[in-house]
């Protein structure tokens, strides 16, 4: 069974909160766009033999936001024409189902993209090996290699495979390419390597059959630590309502968030490949960007045979900010603080007895008042399940239950945001402890379906499918 681990960003936020004592987090990563004195001096006291790993990013997240900024207009009028044409068709266009004039403009774009890549890998003010040496400057125990940015890119744009006129080869030359850089990494890396360090090759995918064959090249450039973008996936929401694996298309029943699917048919094509080129599984794949429970547990048990699986996400910080919190029980869920204050003033009762060390240290300053958000709700009687933001900005509920209220800015405002920001963490960390705490397959396997067929219970119906099929592709083949 795989060691599973959430490593934190390092940020501000993070920092603090481990300056205050309320995290312990299993590690951090820190990207070299990110670096700033107390951040790197931070990470220079900590290492895994302190059971806490440092993480050094390769920072070309920046380079795919700007990428896809640029081509941005051009592709979403190709997508425009796509809609139009599904329209027609009354279905999702499937692979090289496009008119040709369409499939055509996409392809000579996409190309375009690939020259802007090389460009930027030419001109770019950081070098392959600029890069490398300030990664070293933390001394981090894994670093994650300088990637080839191309399909996050293409992914970033909704540029799929089916809407292009171009061979499995084109998507695989990418994963040589990315499996070169590796091993030039292993070779001008400064500082003490082979040692302790471990580089994580980057695959890049969008589909089973690209990480497949990302899975193969990795192996054989020797990689065994691997990494795998996985948030340009996630913050896609368009619809799909089919996958491919090899030549074979398969047609689902209805359409589901196309994140679900790509996430779930990568991680099960990199594992796939890996072990078909090397007998064996790989000793870490590292999920960067990823920081949704459900899809979490989906991937921990495809790459449940790897030595080990790690996540990092900045999600649990956004998703803070917005006013969307996790728990753990019934099942990992994200809640927003109006539903939950709802919840909370109708059934005053209950409590939100979360017992983390964030809920334990700010429940005690900012004490929720059940009660009082019971008598606020029987004067406000038509508010009920629509509870307005207004209603959290100030006033007698939001003084009622400080927790869950959404303050327009002041120190309630910052205590409120960090202590979401916290307890979304713990509750990422509690789903690696879930995790860990399983011990065969059979187990692992007995808490996800639970947890899955929990979640499914209270979502929208096709939410519940997609989960399902997700959960199923998980499994199968
Ligand atoms: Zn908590």
């Amino acid at each position: 069974m795989a060691g599973y681990h959430f490593i934190f960003n390092l940020n501000d936020h993070t920092y603090e909160s481990r300056e205050q004592g309320l995290s312990d987090p299993e590690g951090y990563l820190l990207s070299v766009h990110r670096y700033t004195p107390k951040f790197t001096a931070l990470a220079l006291s900590l290492n895994n033999s302190y059971d806490e790993i440092v993480m050094a990013d390769n920072g070309y997240y920046a380079r795919i936001r700007d990428l896809t900024k640029s081509y941005t207009k051009e592709s979403a009028a190709l997508l425009k024409r796509v809609s139009a044409f599904e329209k027609k068709l009354g279905r999702k266009a499937r692979y090289k189902e496009l008119p040709a004039e369409l499939m055509r403009d996409y392809t000579a774009l996409a190309k375009r993209i690939r020259s802007s890549v090389y460009e930027i890998e030419k001109t770019h003010e950081f070098s392959f090996e600029d890069i490398l040496r300030e990664q070293s400057l933390i001394k981090p125990d894994r670093i994650v290699c300088p990637e080839d940015i191309l399909l996050a890119t293409l992914v970033g744009l909704n540029i799929e495979p089916e809407y292009l006129d171009l061979p499995r080869s084109f998507y695989r030359y990418r994963n040589e390419r990315s499996g070169r850089f590796f091993q030039k990494a292993q070779t001008t890396y400064p500082g003490t390597y082979p040692g302790e360090k471990q580089i994580l090759a980057v695959a890049s995918a969008v589909d089973y059959n690209s990480a497949y064959d990302a899975g193969r090249e990795l192996a054989k450039a020797g990689a065994q630590y691997l990494a795998m973008g996985t948030g340009a996936y996630m913050v896609d929401n368009h619809f799909t309502d089919h996958y491919r694996i090899n030549r074979k298309t398969t047609i689902l029943e209805r359409s589901v968030p196309r994140r679900y699917l790509r996430t779930v048919l990568t991680a099960k094509g990199l594992v796939d490949g890996y072990y078909a080129q090397a007998g064996t599984y790989p000793a870490l794949i590292h999920f960067l960007g990823l920081g949704t429970p459900i899809m979490m547990v989906m991937v921990a048990w495809i790459g449940r045979h790897a030595g080990e699986i790690t996540f990092d996400a900045t999600s649990p910080i956004k998703d803070a900010v917005e006013g969307t919190l996790y728990v753990t029980e019934p099942s990992y869920l994200k809640f927003k603080t109006d539903k939950l204050a709802s919840y909370y003033m109708q059934n005053p009762e209950q409590r939100w007895a979360c017992g983390c060390t964030y809920c334990k240290t700010y429940g005690k300053m900012h004490v929720m008042d059940y009660d009082r958000a019971a008598q606020w709700f029987a004067k406000h009687p038509d508010r009920g399940a629509d509870l307005e933001r207004e209603d959290l900005r100030a006033g007698e509920l939001a003084e009622a239950l400080p927790l869950f209220s959404m303050p327009r800015g002041g120190q309630q405002a910052r205590d409120i945001n960090d202590w979401r920001m916290g307890h979304n963490h713990m509750m990422l960390m509690h789903i690696m402890d879930d995790l860990r705490s399983t011990d065969n397959d059979e187990t692992l396997k007995a808490l996800i379906t639970e947890k899955l067929e929990t979640y499914a219970k209270d979502a929208l119906p096709h939410y519940a499918y997609a989960i399902k099929e997700a959960w199923r592709l998980s499994q199968a083949f």
